[in-house]
C-alpha cells in the first residue's frame, strides 16, 4: 500500500466532484479522488455550444458504442461519456431538468426510504444557484449555477406558441410546480459559460490540503479483504499504484464504469465472472443489469427563413459576428445548449404525468455531431421519459482497459414502441399549428411519405439514438437483484458505496445530470453521518 486515505472516490464526474467537495469541506478527512481523464482545459468544454465538438474527441470522451441493437435495425448506437474532470457534466448538453416529483416518490414507493421528492428536494436546493432567485422549489448560493437562455429566439417562440395552439400550456419552469407544457430550458451555466461539477464543486475543493486529486489515473480494481473494501489499485502512465481506504471506497465512475469496476473486482454475476477467469468475491446477478436510457427520434425541418444556426455556422461573416458577440456580451449562438426550447407532454389519457419530452433546437444535421445542413433548418425530437426496456453492461474481458459490452435494448417492449410513435404524432401535431407552419418549408426527415404508425416506427428504428441518459446499472433497492441499499452501500460488502447515475432505481423523467448531483449531495451526507457513527 503506497498511501492511506479516509475516503477514496473513483471518478471525478458529475457525482465525484460533488463528493470530493462535500467530504473534504470539514477538513477532518483525507480524500483521494481518481480520474481516468485529464484536466478540463479544452476551451470547447467551457463554451456551451462547444458541446458539439466533444462528441468525437477521445481526449475528453470514452467514445463508447452499444452492441448492435436488435430493435434498431441492429445498429450500434454511440454512447459518449465524459473522460475528463467534471465527467459527463463537462461534455453534456447543459439542460437543467430534475425530473418529476412523482419519479422520486416512486423511488420511495419501491422501498427506498429517504428518496421521496420531499426528501430529495432539500438536496436539489442545496446544490443550486438559481439565477431567478430562491423559492420553495429553488435554491440560491449553491455550487451549481443554473441560468436562463441568454435570449429568446423567434423559432422557439413559434414552437411554444404552436404547442399552445395544440392545447398544451406554456411552462416557464420545467422544475416548477408542474413539468407539463412547452417553454425554454434552463442551463447549468453562468454568464455564458458551462457550469460543470468540476467548475462548481471541484474548483473550491481543489484548494484544500486534505484532497489529493490524481488525473489520468485509471482505477483497475477494488481491493477486498474478504467482504470488505480496503482500497483500490490504479494505473498512471503504465505504472500500477495502490491506495488504502481507512474509511470507504466510493465508486462514482458512472453508469457504464461503476458496474464494470465491480465486475472486474469479482462482484457481479458469478457465471459471467467465471467465464472470464475472475475470482468471484460476491455473486451479485444485478450488477450491470437494468440499464435504462432515453431514446430520441428526431424530426428535421427545412426553415423558410435564414434564421437558424445552420445559416450562421455556414457563413464566415456571421460566424465571426457570433464569436464577437459571445466574447463581448456573452449572448447568442455560442451560449446554446443541447436544447433551446422544449416541452413535456402526455401522449394520451393513460399518462397521468408527461410521458414524452421534446427537445427543440435551432439547427439541423443528419446525425448527432455531424456537419450542419447547408440550408436553414431545425430539429424537434421526441424521447420517451419512462421506458420499460431494460438492458445491461457486462465486461467482455478481465482487462480493465477493454470497454464493456453495453446493450440498452431500446424499444424492447410494445409500450415503448407505441409511446415513441404516439410522441412523434403528437410532435407533428404541434409542428402543424399556424405559429410553426410559417417557418416550415418542408419536413426534411422523415418527410410526408412517412405517414402510418408502421412508417413512423420504421423511422424510429432506422434513425433513433440516445439522449445520453444511461442509468440504473447498480440499482438501489431492497430486492435480491438490487446492488446498493438506500444508503448507497453495496449490498453484502462493507465499506463500499456507489454514488452516481447508476444507482437510480428508475431513470428520471427528464435530463439526468441534476438528479445525479442531488444523489451525490445526499450520498455525501449519508457517508459523513455513517463516518461519525463509526468514529
Ligand atoms: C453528450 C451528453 C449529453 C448530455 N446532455 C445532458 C443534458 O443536457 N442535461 C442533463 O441533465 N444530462 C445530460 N447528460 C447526462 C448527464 O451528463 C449524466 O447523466 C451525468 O453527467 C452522469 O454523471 P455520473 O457522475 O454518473 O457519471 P460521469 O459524469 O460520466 O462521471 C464518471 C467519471 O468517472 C470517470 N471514470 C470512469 N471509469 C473510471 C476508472 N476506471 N478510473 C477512474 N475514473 C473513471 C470518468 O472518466 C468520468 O469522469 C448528457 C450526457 C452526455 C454524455
Amino acid at each position: 500500500m503506497s498511501e492511506s486515505f479516509d475516503f477514496i472516490i473513483v471518478g471525478a464526474g458529475s457525482a465525484g466532484c460533488v463528493l470530493a467537495d462535500r467530504l473534504t469541506s470539514c477538513g477532518r478527512y483525507r480524500v483521494l479522488l481518481l480520474e481516468a481523464g485529464g484536466k478540463d482545459r479544452n476551451i470547447w468544454i467551457h463554451i456551451p455550444l462547444g458541446y458539439g465538438k466533444l462528441f468525437a474527441d477521445a481526449k475528453v470522451n470514452w467514445l463508447y458504442q452499444s452492441e448492435p441493437e436488435p430493435e434498431l435495425d441492429n445498429r450500434r448506437i454511440i454512447q459518449p461519456r465524459g473522460k475528463v474532470l467534471g465527467g459527463s457534466s463537462s461534455i453534456n448538453g447543459l439542460l437543467y431538468v430534475r425530473g418529476q416529483a412523482e419519479d422520486f416518490d416512486h423511488w420511495r414507493q419501491l422501498g427506498n426510504t429517504g428518496w421521496s421528492f420531499a426528501d430529495v428536494l432539500p438536496y436539489f436546493r442545496r446544490a443550486e444557484d438559481q439565477e431567478r432567485g430562491e423559492d420553495a422549489l429553488h435554491g440560491i448560493g449553491g455550487p451549481l449555477a443554473v441560468s436562463d437562455v441568454s435570449e429568446p429566439h423567434p423559432l422557439c417562440e413559434a414552437f411554444i406558441a404552436a404547442a399552445e395552439q395544440a392545447g398544451f400550456p406554456r411552462n416557464d419552469d420545467f422544475n416548477g410546480p408542474t413539468q407539463e407544457g412547452a417553454g425554454y430550458f434552463q442551463l447549468t451555466a453562468r454568464n455564458g459559460r458551462r457550469w460543470s461539477t468540476a467548475a462548481g464543486y471541484l474548483r473550491q475543493a481543489g484548494r484544500r490540503p486534505n484532497l489529493r486529486l490524481v488525473t489520468n489515473a485509471l482505477t483497475t480494481r477494488i481491493l477486498l479483504s474478504g467482504r470488505r473494501a480496503v482500497g483500490i489499485e490504479y494505473q498512471v502512465g503504465g505504472e500500477t499504484h495502490r491506495a488504502h481506504a481507512n474509511g470507504e471506497v466510493i465508486l462514482a465512475a458512472g453508469a457504464f464504469n461503476s458496474p464494470q469496476l465491480l465486475q472486474l473486482s469479482g462482484i457481479g454475476p458469478a457465471a459471467l465472472l467465471q467465464s472470464l477467469g475472475i475470482e468471484v468475491k460476491a455473486d451479485m446477478p444485478g450488477v450491470g443489469m437494468d440499464l435504462q436510457d432515453h431514446l430520441q427520434v428526431r424530426l428535421q425541418y427545412r426553415c423558410t427563413e435564414p434564421i437558424t444556426m445552420n445559416d450562421i455556422v455556414n457563413s464566415r461573416r456571421r460566424r465571426l459576428a457570433a464569436g464577437l458577440r459571445y466574447f463581448f456580451v456573452r449572448k447568442g449562438l455560442l451560449t446554446i445548449g443541447a436544447g433551446y426550447a422544449g416541452g413535456f407532454f402526455r401522449t394520451g389519457p393513460a399518462a397521468t404525468t408527461p410521458d414524452v419530452q421534446v427537445h427543440f433546437i435551432i439547427f439541423s444535421a443528419d446525425s448527432v455531431g455531424a456537419a450542419l445542413h447547408p440550408f436553414p433548418g431545425f430539429i424537434a425530437s421526441v424521447c420517451q421519459l419512462r421506458p420499460e426496456s431494460r438492458g445491461f453492461v457486462r465486461i467482455k474481458s478481465a482487462d480493465p482497459r477493454q470497454a464493456p459490452a453495453i446493450q440498452p435494448r431500446y424499444l424492447a417492449t410494445p409500450n415503448d414502441r407505441d409511446t415513441v410513435v404516439a410522441g412523434l404524432k403528437l410532435l407533428r401535431g404541434i409542428m402543424g399549428q399556424p405559429a410553426m407552419r410559417r417557418y416550415i418549408a418542408a419536413e426534411h426527415a422523415p418527410g410526408r411519405h412517412c405517414a402510418s404508425d408502421a412508417d413512423l416506427l420504421a423511422f424510429a428504428r432506422a434513425t433513433g439514438s440516445t439522449v445520453f441518459h444511461p442509468t440504473s446499472t447498480c440499482r438501489m433497492g431492497s430486492d435480491p437483484e438490487a446492488v446498493v441499499d438506500q444508503r448507497l452501500r453495496v449490498c453484502g460488502i462493507e465499506r463500499l458505496r456507489v454514488v452516481d447515475g447508476s444507482i437510480m432505481p428508475k431513470v428520471v423523467s427528464g435530463n439526468t445530470n441534476a438528479a445525479v448531483v442531488m444523489i451525490a449531495e445526499r450520498g455525501a451526507d449519508l457517508i459523513l453521518a455513517d463516518a461519525k457513527v463509526a468514529a
